[in-house]
């Protein structure tokens, strides 16, 4: 299920990465405390994470995107359709809001697509963004309840909907998914998806299922994809991934068996590659990318 990549951008990514890279690189540097119940007083200024769809409003620079603060998003003349209280950063107020697909952005702003701004968007807002557009796609897709198809209440004190009716809850969509490196000896495991740029190679990746544990995930997805066997089977790091509302959970396995097949449609080619041989690899943004980069790192050592 290589596809959770399917348009991963290889390049077009400023260098964040000295920052980033480290097992504990999501732990943010910025202070975010989530939070669901806003300030009673609403005159301080408050980072804003307006969407129009899945697209981000924001003041383009030359080279650096800047997110708006704002005591209220009347100031940029917006009437939100809905929004949401996120949390605070650094102790200011952080809010997503949603605005109608119609809508034009202010005078010298504009709405853009997430993976566009990683990188040009300070880090800790970017990944705050990548929270708030999952909020705001929840919100949009969970208006009724699917048992008695009335229409939700949103709760006050947690991040939920509940039915009038029957009471049953609505959570924000989590779909998690492993990503795993395979080493064979002082090679890697990378496979080429059709669906991926043109050249471009990485680690597999799969959604958990149902009754599954993150381990048995690994093992089976590793299976369907190339048809190989792995053990030694440990975590590496976890990163959400908005694209739309996935959890990856990174591990890295070691080679037990088998030869590689791929039968499925998913996968064009896959093979072993030396650290010092690859090809082209997805961007830095992603889980993937980083652990590739550590595997480049124990080869080096
Ligand atoms: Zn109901």
């Amino acid at each position: 299920m290589l596809s959770l990549y399917e348009d991963e951008v290889a390049g077009n990514v400023r260098s964040f990465y000295n920052r980033l890279f480290s097992r504990s690189d999501m732990v943010h540097k910025g202070k975010f405390i989530s939070g669901v119940v806003p300030p009673v007083e609403r005159s301080e200024c408050a980072w804003w994470f307006v969407f129009r769809e899945n697209n981000l409003l924001v003041y383009q620079g030359p080279s650096s995107a800047i997110l708006p603060s704002l005591v209220a998003l009347g100031e940029l003349g917006l009437t939100p359709l809905s929004s949401h209280y996120l949390g605070r950063l650094d102790n200011r107020p952080c809010y997503t809001a949603e605005v109608a697909e119609g809508t034009n952005p202010p005078a010298g702003m504009t709405f853009e697509g997430l993976r566009r701004l990683y990188g040009s968007l300070d880090e800790d807002l970017f990944w705050i963004a990548a929270r708030a557009v999952q909020i705001v796609d929840w919100d949009r897709t969970h208006r009724f309840c699917g048992r008695c198809g009335i229409a939700l209440n949103m709760k006050t004190t947690e991040r939920a909907k509940e039915c009038p009716q029957c009471g049953l809850l609505y959570f924000p969509r989590l779909a998690p998914a492993i990503i795993v490196l395979v080493q064979r000896g002082d090679q890697l495991l990378l496979a080429r998806s059709r669906h991926f740029m043109e050249g471009m190679y990485s680690v597999l990746a799969g959604f958990v299922e149902p009754g599954e544990s993150l381990e048995e995930a690994v093992m089976r997805e590793v299976r369907e994809e190339v048809g190989i066997e792995v053990k030694d089977i440990h975590y590496f790091a976890s990163q959400p991934w908005p694209f739309p509302h996935s959890l990856m959970v990174g591990f890295t396995a070691t080679y037990a068996g088998g030869e590689i097949t791929f039968n499925d449609d998913e996968i064009e080619n896959a093979s072993w590659f030396d650290a010092d041989n690859l090809p082209r690899i997805p961007g830095k943004i992603s889980i993937a990318r980083r652990l590739i980069d550590w595997f480049i790192e124990e080869q080096g050592k």
